[in-house]
């Protein structure tokens, strides 16, 4: 499942190819994805030029001159393919897939001005979008709850002493809490817990200030990690399978199961525990 660095990574191929693009033809293959498309869709498009793409916890927000925006989550097997027409108008290093995805499940179209075809491609239709009044996003249900992005400067470790504060909960949880931190899900809250030697299981509130700090940096370095190793796998297009999101991380800690630790002159051994129904990896032996 497509967790904030992959739809980051998705957002920065499609940036050269949507910011201050015109839609010139958009195809709506079917009424509904997770949820029933918005009506009109397609025409709601159709000539409308994109403003600006952004990410905000893992929807994707393309903020268009016509008053609204088109959010799109990738659910769990979503992605986008970019197929451009050679010197059809795609900045030079722009990014430049052909669809390698079954087409079959390409269920939305978007053409530019410039050329480039955008197709939105999801299998088990787990994803959705809709269009929404731009001056509508922030309270809108999907928006109105959010924490702060934590990669922004809104996440720091006073932001996270007020969210922690008094909660009995265990820290892993309290980190997949939306409200305390957007866009967090449990395989980068199992790889930060790890990188910052704190027991998954910990009270939330119990973690000293200094703690808190090696988490919050924890938490924005594994995230800048896997963005940076997603962009690397965008300039390999050989190593790309066709999609816009999708390459495989190395984990230190998540999948590795009664894998040694591999932090340096630790001898435990990554173990598996179940926290609110999710699978949690950590290391008794340098998380506590
Ligand atoms: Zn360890």
């Amino acid at each position: 499942m497509p967790e904030l660095p992959e739809v980051e990574t998705v957002r920065r191929g499609l940036a050269p190819h949507l910011e201050g693009a015109v839609l010139t033809r958009v195809e709506q293959r079917r009424p509904d994805l997770r949820f029933p498309l918005p009506a009109g869709f397609a025409e709601r498009l159709t000539g409308a030029r994109v403003e600006r793409l952004e990410r905000r916890a893992k929807y994707l927000t393309a903020a268009l001159d016509t008053g609204e925006t088109l959010v799109a989550h990738l659910g769990m097997t979503g992605r986008f393919t970019v197929q451009s027409e050679p010197g059809g108008g795609h900045a030079p290093g722009a990014f430049h897939y052909d669809a390698g995805a079954d087409p079959r499940h390409t269920h939305v179209v978007l053409e530019t001005e410039a050329g480039a075809v955008i197709g939105f491609n999801d299998a088990r239709r787990f994803g959705y979008m809709d269009l929404i009044a731009t001056a509508a996003l922030p309270a809108h249900p999907w928006f109105a709850r959010l924490g702060p992005e934590p990669l922004g400067p809104m996440f720091h470790v006073e932001h996270l002493q007020n969210r922690f504060a008094g909660r009995v909960q265990s820290v892993k949880a309290t980190l997949l809490d939306q409200a305390v931190v957007a866009g967090l899900g449990n395989i980068y809250v199992c790889e930060a817990l790890h990188r910052a030697g704190i027991d998954p299981q910990t009270p939330a509130g119990s973690l000293s200030p200094a703690r808190l700090g090696r988490l919050v940096r924890a938490i924005r370095a594994v995230l800048e990690e896997a963005i940076e190793a997603g962009g690397s796998t965008l300039r390999d297009y050989r190593s790309a399978d066709g999609g816009l999101g999708y390459f495989q991380h190395s984990f230190r800690a998540y999948g590795r199961e009664d894998d040694p630790c591999v932090k340096p002159r630790c001898r435990g051994v990554v173990r598996r525990i179940v926290q609110g129904g999710r699978s949690t990896f950590y290391c008794p032996a340098c998380q506590r």
